[in-house]
């Protein structure tokens, strides 16, 4: 169906109203829940010289709209046939290094909106070959080709570290271990981390590859799994590997003697998400010995404005966006109450020796969520960005000595 013809056809509406009701109807048209479209829930047949009724609809419209955002997204109705890697990726291995490729997380610079633990990030790959609804960096870079920095190491060897990093991720970019070692990324890193023993490199990844936890790579480097409950992770986390086999990957490597982390992240709300999430944070403290995990970080889904216009635009069918998108802090997310019921679910689900041993935290989020999610908050990210550095040299210290 035409949304722009359908939306054109109806008389009286405001240039704002037709805004608002397109981006509802390619919400729609993304959500693919049946019988749920512009078409079926704009009636057929109203007075069409009436404005007052023209204007009773918009509002019915988009109060049913407000119910299905609030309700947890059904995925037992959502198998979308799609093809969410069309014309394959490539790979392209001549890709000399630009000027900067030191960068930092996207919390907002100025003030205290989320608690920030000032991540540095280097995009030392670049797009990934996975195919995540809510990823943000595949509108970045070529929709068809991963960018592997041929000139890296050297790049590292040479380059200025901006006073006060101390840790610095590699998953802002692309995939951190989707292409194990294959393009000498990991060399790289590891001889980079070997010249900055007190600066952390954070990997982070959705894969299941093991094939590179033999090398051998310094203390500081440590090799984080992002997880979520199966449902969301095979309806949206397009050809990544499942949680249980990024689970088992983190096991080879933490029996491999590194050290390991999570991102239970983006959480999102669906029905029967709390039963799930259990069950993936069981899975976890069934195969991981906390002593080996430095962190867990728990988050859920935010967007700006030109993420969810680069959705809407992308025809991709998706229920990320089947959420009440409350604006906080410049983004759209959930409201604070669910986070605050997402976020102390999942905590609860953890058992004493982790809530004890493991560093946990809140990724960009509001500071109030943090005493009713975590039972501890910090006055300021100063605060907390001390805390977390002291816990990870700790854990890594305690690692170089075992
Ligand atoms: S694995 Fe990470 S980088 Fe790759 S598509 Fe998913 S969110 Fe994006």
């Amino acid at each position: 169906m035409d949304i722009e013809q359908f939306i054109q056809d109806i008389p009286h509406l405001s240039f704002q109203q037709r805004r608002m009701l397109k981006e509802q109807a390619q919400d729609l048209a993304l959500w693919q829940i049946p019988g749920k479209s512009i078409s079926t829930l704009w009636p057929s047949d109203y007075d069409r010289t009436n404005k007052n009724e023209v204007r009773r609809i918009f509002r019915t419209f988009m109060s049913e709209m407000d119910e299905i955002r609030r309700t947890p997204v059904d995925y037992s109705s959502f198998n979308p046939e799609y093809d969410f890697r069309a014309g394959g990726m490539r790979i392209n291995t001549d890709f000399l290094s630009p000027d900067r490729i030191m960068g930092r997380c996207p919390c907002p610079k100025d003030g205290e909106q989320t608690r920030c633990c000032n991540l540095k990030t280097l995009d030392a790959v670049q797009q990934c070959a996975f195919a995540c609804a809510y990823c943000s960096i595949q509108s970045f870079y070529s929709q068809n080709e991963i960018r592997v920095l041929s000139d890296l190491r050297q790049h590292l060897e040479t380059m200025n570290l901006e006073e006060g990093t101390w840790h610095i991720g590699t998953g802002q970019s692309s995939d951190s271990l989707l292409l194990g070692d294959d393009y000498g990324t990991l060399s790289a890193l590891a001889s980079f981390a070997r010249l900055h023993p007190d600066v952390v490199v954070e990997l982070k990844t959705k894969s299941a590859r093991t094939d590179w936890i033999n090398m051998d790579l310094p203390r500081n480097i440590v090799s984080t799994w992002s997880l979520n409950a199966e449902t969301p992770a095979s309806k949206e986390e397009h050809l990544t590997a499942s949680p249980k086999a990024r689970i088992a990957a983190a096991k080879a490597c933490a029996e491999s003697g590194h050290l390991v982390g999570f991102h239970i992240h983006p959480m999102i709300l669906f029905k029967g998400w709390e039963n799930e999430y259990k069950s993936i944070v069981m899975s976890l403290c069934d195969n991981i010995n906390p002593e080996n995990v430095v962190m867990i970080g728990i988050g859920t889904l935010t967007f700006t404005k030109q993420n969810l216009r680069a959705l809407r635009e992308s025809g991709r069918p998706t229920r990320v966006t089947q959420m009440p998108l409350a604006p906080i802090a410049g983004k759209f997310s959930y409201d604070l109450e669910t986070k605050r019921r997402m976020f102390s679910h999942v905590y609860s689900c953890f058992p004493k020796d982790w809530k004890d041993k493991v560093f946990f935290y809140l990724c960009m989020e509001d500071p109030s969520l943090w005493e009713p999610c975590l039972g501890r908050s910090y006055a300021c990210n100063v605060d907390f960005e001390s805390d977390m550095k002291d816990h990870y040299l700790k854990k890594i210290l305690e690692q170089t000595h075992s």
